[in-house]
């Protein structure tokens, strides 16, 4: 389809056109090709050809020549350059040379296992491969299961299962340990944080499983685009790792256009609602005849904008206009999202309002147009999401449709970003002391530990505290599992604490779970009558009962929500490492974090007018975890700055100055701004003087904290842009946020905010200028 009419209609639009604040085109690139390997066994080569490939892309043949070097590597091009070649050939030229060979998919969801088998078999049927792929998750009936154990060449899994159903079972799996030759890991950048801290341990339990009998398997890992591919790659799986980053696919012509709604409100800086203004462009576009796609952030909004879109059809067109719309979101039924996505690949379906679940590499086909309501969190997801539309033919087009958020309004304003620099960078702590500990109990219990067996940093301490705890025992050098317990069972990859609440809905003597939330996040959010929103229905808390780890609600109408108004506690722990100048010293350490919520707010929907307030009795929830500190001693020029300010001017000034660093922070880090606490203290109790703390929300931490630690003054400049571009009065949503109750009466936040962080940057030895 020719979408140039349809682009020059939205440019020139005169609702939209004044707020396009850029557009940048990407010109087509050719494909750039290579022969087929030489010694490619002839089956494959009759495989490839009958799906018509008769040479491969650069990137393809790199990934070969790489497998053939042994090297385990790393593929970084982005989707629909034709990834899967890279591992399914070397992989299936190794299972048809041995027979005994076999190989491991694991893939961070179900729904891409199956569009994985289904790939697979499209290839194996085509070259008549005597090989079988077989699917082995959660929803992998108890009567296939054997089968795929003993005959599956490929088994296609995900690292939930193989951390609890594999490895623990691993006696039973024999064959396929012995023949273990390749593990595929694709779309690695969604193993960071909590979870990937937790696959880098499996993959620790995974290698020595496969030693015990004999195999030393490659891992060959695609990934999206992220700034550290090698590095966080080598973090998962402790070896040295080669990336392939030089794209061979083709691409189409893309115009990427930048969106900023206009302002209503400027003395509160409020702008148009992003996802209405971001629907209002995607009705344009699905009107003209262009296949959309709408990305919105939270599943409540997808269901709804499907639904107005849906709506706007039906009254502008008559009955046989037949453009349909369907949401797309995690929770709905297997067989539904089938639907959709076949759909959308024969063209019946026309537009799609979708979370981030149609992010990751599910087939969807190639739409016209991409349009993207508020920054999805970061580069990778952006260009995941933007890829959405155009595949290899026919230009298409983006839209980024920003937010009034500080990350939103940085990002609008410098659109080179997106192009130019480097991504966000991942990181993970697989030796946080609680994931680690938890991944030593299920190897112990998996195999006995020798004595001088290397499993990450030091799994001997450990060990000799699991023994006090009598969890294992030690006999002749070694150490045994020796509680009855299966300890894999009651730890999710997912999170960093097992114990989570059940959500039950009791409307009308009802029983039936309808969601489930971690501990510390329950007593933020569920406390009894707080609002409960699911799938855009509203529940009343009844009953939060942390014992028995099940809050209990029931569907009510309210034409409010609740926030709890949480307080935070402090303990420095430890002082681990100092960082910074003795102008602005910065330390990285353990702290205890205690947070407590003891009231609640009632806010108007729509509005956010409050109208009431609640009690919460519960007791507070202790959390040690890694930390940042900065600190502004009065002598030097950063703390000068507080010096004059009145105690309430300068506790204004570094609560802007927490949230300002919490708001950007994602910038450079692959996390969200939810993965970040922080505090203040106008004088701290530990150190002495003013200082501000951020901390990793997780316990332990996963490497956020050391990671903001070196790209704190990046962090700083941005916000001090941010402050000097932000058109608001003195303060507002975009920039440091509106004045909480407690501050409403100081004068000057922003400035004084703003002096607080060039200063600061100053203090940093930075001037300003210099990125990175
Ligand atoms: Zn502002």
């Amino acid at each position: 389809m020719d979408t140039r009419d349809p682009l020059t209609d939205f440019l020139s639009n005169p609702d939209f056109a004044p707020h396009i604040s850029s557009v940048k085109h990407i010109s087509a690139a050719p494909a750039r090709f290579a022969s087929l390997p030489p010694n490619l066994d002839p089956r494959l080569k009759t495989a490839l050809a009958g799906r018509g490939i008769e040479s491969l892309y650069s990137h393809q043949r790199t990934a070969w020549d790489s497998a053939e070097a042994g090297d385990d590597f790393v593929v970084v091009t982005p989707t629909a350059s034709g990834k899967t070649l890279c591992y399914n050939l070397p992989v299936t030229q190794a299972l048809l040379a041995d027979p005994d060979a076999r190989a491991l998919y694991l893939f961070p969801t179900k729904a891409l296992s199956q569009d994985q088998q289904a790939e697979l078999n499209a290839l194996i049927e085509a070259g008549s491969l005597p090989l079988k792929a077989a699917t082995y998750d959660g929803d992998t009936p108890q009567s296939t299961r054997k089968v795929a154990r003993d005959s599956g060449r490929i088994v296609i899994s995900n690292p939930d299962m193989l951390h609890s159903g594999v490895l623990p079972n691993h006696a039973k799996w024999i064959k396929f340990f012995t023949g273990l030759r390749y593990i595929v890991v694709d779309e690695m950048h969604s193993y960071r944080g909590v979870f990937g801290s937790h696959v880098a341990n499996v993959f620790r339990r995974l290698l020595r499983v496969a030693a015990y009998y004999g195999s030393t398997p490659r891992f060959i890992l695609c990934s999206a685009t992220i700034g550290n591919p090698s590095e966080l790659a080598e973090a998962l799986i402790g070896r040295p790792v080669r990336a392939i980053t030089e794209n061979g696919a083709p691409h189409a012509e893309k115009v990427v256009i930048f969106y900023n709604p206009p302002v209503v409100d400027a003395v509160q800086g409020i702008r148009k609602s992003s996802a209405d203004e971001a629907m209002a462009i995607a009705a344009l576009f699905l009107a003209s005849g262009v296949r959309t796609i709408l990305f919105a952030r939270s599943r409540l909004k997808v269901e709804i904008l499907a639904a107005y879109l849906n709506k706007r059809f039906e009254n502008i067109f008559t009955e046989n206009s037949r453009i349909r719309v369907e949401p797309y979101r995690s929770g709905l039924l297997p067989n539904e999202r089938r639907q959709i996505e076949r759909g959308l690949r024969d063209g019946s379906i026309h537009g799609v309002v979708s979370t981030n679940a149609l992010e990751l590499g599910i087939d969807i086909g190639g739409l016209a147009a991409a349009v993207i309501s508020g920054w999805p969190g970061s580069l990778a997801s952006f260009w995941q999401q933007a890829g959405r539309a155009g595949r290899r033919k026919g230009s298409s087009m983006a839209v980024y449709v920003a937010t009034s958020s500080p990350v939103d309004q940085y990002l609008i304003e410098h659109p080179d970003r997106f192009f130019n620099a480097t991504a966000e960078n991942a990181r993970i702590d697989p030796d946080n002391p609680y994931i680690y500990t938890d991944h030593i109990k299920c190897a112990a219990f998996e195999l006995p530990f020798k004595k001088g067996e290397s499993f990450g940093s030091d799994p001997e301490a450990v060990l000799g505290f699991l023994e006090e705890e009598g969890t294992v025992r030690n006999t002749g050098g070694r150490w045994y599992w020796s509680d009855s317990g299966y300890p894999a069972e009651k730890i999710s990859l997912r999170s960093a604490t097992a114990d989570n609440v059940v959500i039950i809905n009791t409307t009308n003597g009802a029983n039936e779970v309808i969601g489930e939330m971690d501990r510390p996040s329950a007593k933020e959010l569920v406390f009894d009558d707080a609002v409960y929103i699911h799938r855009g229905k509203q529940f009343i808390v009844l009953k939060l009962d942390i014992e028995n780890r099940q809050c209990l609600v029931e569907e009510r109408e309210t034409n409010y929500y609740t926030d709890a108004i949480v307080k935070n506690d402090i303990k420095v722990l430890s002082e681990d490492e100092h960082l910074g100048t003795d102008a602005l010293p910065i330390v990285v350490g353990d702290l205890l974090v205690r947070s407590s919520a003891e009231k609640f707010k009632k806010l108007r929907f729509h509005t956010n007018e409050n109208i009431g307030y609640g009690e919460i009795y519960l007791p507070p929830e202790e959390m040690q975890t890694r930390t940042l500190a900065v600190l502004f001693p009065e002598s030097a020029e950063p703390g000068a700055i507080l010096r004059p300010m009145a105690e309430l001017e300068r506790a204004a000034s570094l609560a802007a100055f927490c949230s300002i660093i919490r708001a950007l922070a994602p910038i450079e880090l692959l996390c969200d701004r939810s993965d970040l606490g922080a505090t203040w203290r106008v004088r701290d109790d530990h150190y002495g003087v003013p200082a501000i703390y951020v901390w990793d929300q997780y316990p332990g931490g996963t490497g956020l904290v050391e990671a903001l630690s070196h790209s704190l003054g990046s962090v700083l400049e941005a916000a001090a842009e941010r402050l000097s571009a932000c058109d608001c009065v003195d303060g507002c949503p975009s920039c440091i946020g509106v004045a909480p109750e407690a501050f409403s009466t100081v004068k000057r936040r922003k400035a004084g905010t703003a002096s607080l962080v060039t200063a600061t940057i100053r203090g940093l030895g930075r001037n300003g200028g210099e990125a990175r």
